[in-house]
């Protein structure tokens, strides 16, 4: 496994793959890794020839008063557990190759950044799509794997792949959970041993919600005010949003029918977690 620090580097190196004829499997990530970055690798690793994991905590997702600085980072831990899921290379660019001083591009796709976590995270979408297209233009992937925890981002991901025509495969992987139900995020290591146990009412609250759909009720109002019961139970929970959305589009819908998306965040004191569940119905 080797650990390529600059994009010129990685795209020499992703050129040559190439010309041997051989495919890239991309795994984009902000590092501090647990099971559910593994998971997307293995998927890259099987699906593949060369697999390539990105390690950049990306600070244009980041807004003024959130956790840039204190984002968890643990290379030498990442670079064992990445050495065991048998990966090629890792990328592990710094912040100045990736945005040098005339750093003067954005995209954003504004139907789909502004709405759920984006109503609350300002510019956060379009800094991922931005990063994530940059990642795309220097490890040159056939396939990338996203995970479904990131619902939004992994839309946003394939429309613009699909608007701005990178022959990129995107497969987005189901949520890896914790055993009693809570998405593995890098963030739960911020909560208390109290908020950890609570948390997994995101969990239940979901379900609920799926059963809920499942059984025939079609009242969204009726859904999420009894998300909101159960999560507003605990003491510590502050409810961000919680909505159920056209899962393609983003968009609001009006009936529940085909596929949906039941999305939340909740804050735990400074902690922020999101979930989310797809449900389909005929
Ligand atoms: P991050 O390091 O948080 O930027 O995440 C990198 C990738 O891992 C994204 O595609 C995430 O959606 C994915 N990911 C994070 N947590 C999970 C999880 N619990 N299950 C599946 N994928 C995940």
């Amino acid at each position: 496994m080797k650990i390529i620090k600059t994009p010129q580097a990685m795209q020499k190196i992703a050129d040559s793959i190439h010309r041997q004829g051989k495919t890239i499997g991309f795994v984009p990530t902000m590092g501090y890794l647990h099971q559910g970055h593994l998971d997307l690798v293995k998927i890259a690793r099987r699906k593949s020839d060369i697999v390539v994991v990105s390690i950049f905590v990306n600070p244009t997702q980041f807004g003024p008063k959130e956790d840039l600085n204190k984002y968890p980072r643990d290379f030498n831990r990442d670079e064992k557990l990445l050495a065991k899921e048998k990966v090629d290379y890792i990328f592990y660019p710094t912040v100045k190759s990736m945005y040098p001083k005339n750093y003067a591009t954005s995209i954003d796709l504004p139907s789909l950044t502004n709405v759920l976590c984006g109503k609350s995270r300002p510019a956060h979408f379009q800094g991922v799509a931005t990063i994530v297209a940059k990642l795309f233009n220097i490890v040159k992937p056939d396939l990338a794997v996203f995970g479904q925890k990131d619902g939004q981002q992994a839309v946003i991901i394939k429309q613009m792949v699909q608007d701005l025509n990178f022959p990129i495969k995107i497969i987005v992987a189901p949520t890896t959970r914790e055993k009693d139900g809570l998405a593995m995020s890098s963030r739960n290591i911020y909560l208390t041993p109290e908020q950890r146990e609570q948390a997994v009412v995101l969990y239940h609250a979901l379900q609920h919600a799926k059963k809920m759909i499942k059984d025939g009720e079609k009242n969204i109002h009726k859904i999420i005010a009894l998300m909101e019961e159960l999560i507003e139970s605990i003491p510590d929970a502050k409810i961000d949003y919680i909505q159920i959305v056209d899962a393609d589009t983003l968009q609001p819908i009006q009936q529940i029918s085909g596929k949906i998306l039941i999305a939340l965040a909740v804050k735990f004191g400074h902690c922020r977690l999101i979930d989310n569940m797809i449900v389909k119905i005929r």
